[in-house]
């Protein structure tokens, strides 16, 4: 599935509704160079959760988690993980195969430990297109 959005409030709308519709267990991971609206993207996705407090990058926890909302959010930034050990450290499988939302931005770094079932977004820039123009592209995978 491909959308396309021109504005940061087009891709927090559409975020919106992946978030009003995720059922528990659903697993995302966001991929898309720095700047492009992954932190767009995590805020919508969690106000369609119903989750009203500020999501920022969770830069120095792996996970951040967030209770408020309709299902739990489980937002990770594996971006500085320096071992693969520190996802069994931090108990990653109760988040992933939980009844929460998880949303995980630099998720090659952890490949081997996703979920066989999940869904990929990848959001690109395509500077023809406009400056705000982004592509978001969402394919469910199941290896
Ligand atoms: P990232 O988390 O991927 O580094 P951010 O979400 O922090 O990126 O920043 C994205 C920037 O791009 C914001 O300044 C936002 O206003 C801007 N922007 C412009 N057009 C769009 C769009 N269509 N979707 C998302 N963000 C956009
Ligand atoms: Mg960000």
């Amino acid at each position: 599935m491909v959308y396309e959005t021109n504005s940061p409030e087009e891709t927090f709308a559409l975020a919106r509704q992946l978030g009003e519709q995720a059922g528990p267990g659903t697993v995302y991971t966001l991929t898309g160079d720095l700047g492009v609206g992954k932190t767009v993207f995590a805020q919508g996705l969690a106000s369609g959760l119903g989750i009203e407090e500020a999501i920022n990058s969770p830069t120095f926890t792996i996970v951040q988690v967030y209770d408020e909302g309709r299902l739990p959010f489980y937002h990770f930034d594996v971006y500085r993980i320096g071992d693969i050990e520190e996802m069994d450290e931090i108990g990653y499988e109760d988040y992933f195969y939980g009844d929460g939302v998880c949303l995980v931005e630099w998720a090659e770094l952890i490949e081997e430990l996703l979920p066989k079932t999940r869904t990929e977004l990848l959001i690109e820039k395509d500077l023809q297109k406009g400056f705000d123009y982004r592509r978001i592209t969402l394919q469910e995978v199941t290896e």
